[in-house]
């Protein structure tokens, strides 16, 4: 966190009702994102629970670019089923389209003709899709949407957590876009929803917190009658004053072009030494984070021996970089046949905290990597021996096997 970030956490109103903590919180997000209702959550995944319990009716559909972790769990949770509707593009490391994150509006429309409206909860879209390897959506496939989804009279919500990084990647790569500011791309972006859910612990540059936000005084209401059961009263939803603060200052300076600036090029510089080294890693480099190509990496293992989850366990053990598996664990199981699912990504997700590293860790990093890659062919399967009921990446355990 910023000098400014740690002095608002000294500000901390801890009042039960009405901090005024929560009233700055309200106005950045007002200001930044430009949406009028908020309900403050612990972190992103209270915020999608209040949100999709809210929208979702048992046996509905929710599809989306690509799914993440928690937002599948409380979709399934509230009876849903989350639907992929991703361009094609997405699922290929090699391609290199700018906008790899876009929804199909195709595959969208066909969803919906097939299944009819009624069985659509609402449209869901992430920006700066973490799965697919931190890629953005234009804001032209965001407009799109919104056109198509008016037409069928169906709510669009967001997955907003990463959208300052997408705001930046609009500013970078479309058309009209190169002189305005992120917090005027943002308002524009969030103008296509009806609401969204955030985790503050990303682009918020904030340890803890989150938020859903929202047009939509219906959904407003709803969701701030739940928030007082799940996560606390309305006016602080889980967080401290003084977390509240440092957040409503976070927005503010995540949504900065110039600090955009060093964070996506720090991304990228580290992509760029990979890559030099021959690692595979997904193209184009992603906003947050650099993804290897596990299956690419270590292609003696099958599937069933979890290559990125290998890889990630190998990377630390060789250099003590802390990785995180994006592949089958995290995917997880079908809710119907209950079968593994082997998604065409199996990728490990090099995430870099913002505002921490120097390039010398990067260098570092990046010099590890390819020490690794190149005695890949002498790294072993892993076999699960605990997995748990619900998001298994987070607490399954493995024992090592050996090699052939
Ligand atoms: C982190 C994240 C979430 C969940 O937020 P938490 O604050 O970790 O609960 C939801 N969606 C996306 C895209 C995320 O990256």
């Amino acid at each position: 966190m910023s000098d400014n970030q740690w002095a608002g956490m000294m500000l901390g109103d801890e009042a039960y009702a009405g901090s005024k903590n929560f009233y700055n919180l309200e106005k950045a997000i007002q200001d930044v994102l430009g949406y009028k209702y908020i309900v403050p959550t612990h972190q992103g995944r209270g915020a999608e629970h209040l949100m999709y319990k809210t929208l979702t009716k048992e046996g509905q559909y929710v599809p989306r670019n690509m799914y993440f972790t928690t937002s599948k769990a409380h979709v399934e949770l509230a009876g849903g089923l989350m639907i992929d509707v991703i361009i094609d593009e997405a699922h290929d490391p090699e391609n290199e389209h700018p906008f790899k994150g876009n929804v199909d509006l195709k595959k969208l429309e066909n969803l919906i003709q097939e299944k009819g409206t009624e069985k659509i909860a609402f449209v869901n879209v992430e920006m700066d899709v973490n799965m697919a390897g931190g890629q953005p959506v234009s804001m032209q496939n965001l407009r799109e949407v919104r056109d198509l989804c008016n037409q069928f009279k169906l709510k669009v919500i967001f997955d907003a957590t990463r959208s300052s990084e997408n705001a930046y990647f609009i500013r970078e790569h479309e058309k009209g876009y190169e002189d305005t500011s992120i917090v005027d791309i943002l308002r524009e972006m969030m103008s296509y929803s009806d609401g969204c859910i955030y985790s503050s612990k990303k682009d918020c540059l904030v340890n803890i917190g989150g938020f859903l936000a929202t047009h939509d005084k219906e959904i407003f209401e709803k969701t701030r009658g739940l928030v007082v059961i799940y996560e606390g009263l309305h006016s602080y939803g889980g967080m401290a004053g003084r977390d509240m603060e440092a957040v409503a200052r976070g927005l503010r300076e995540g949504a900065q072009y110039e600090y955009l600036k060093y964070r996506i090029n720090q991304v990228r510089y580290l992509g760029e030494l990979l890559n030099e080294g021959n690692v595979p890693i997904v193209k184009p480099i992603g906003g947050h984070a650099v993804f290897v190509n596990a299956l690419k990496f270590l292609p003696h293992l099958p599937r069933e021996q979890w290559p990125a989850q290998t890889l990630s366990a190998a990377i630390y053990e060789a250099s003590g970089i802390r990785t995180m598996e994006r592949g089958a664990i995290s995917k997880g199981r079908d809710k119907n046949t209950g079968e593994n699912i082997f998604p065409k990504l199996e990728l490990v997700r090099l995430t870099i905290p913002r505002r921490v590293y120097t390039n010398t860790h990067m260098k570092y990093t990046a010099e590890s990597i390819i020490n690794l890659y190149e005695k890949r062919d002498t790294i072993p399967g892993l076999k699960m021996v605990f997995e748990p009921e619900y998001l298994r990446f987070f607490q399954s355990r493995f024992e090592q096997l050996s090699l052939p």
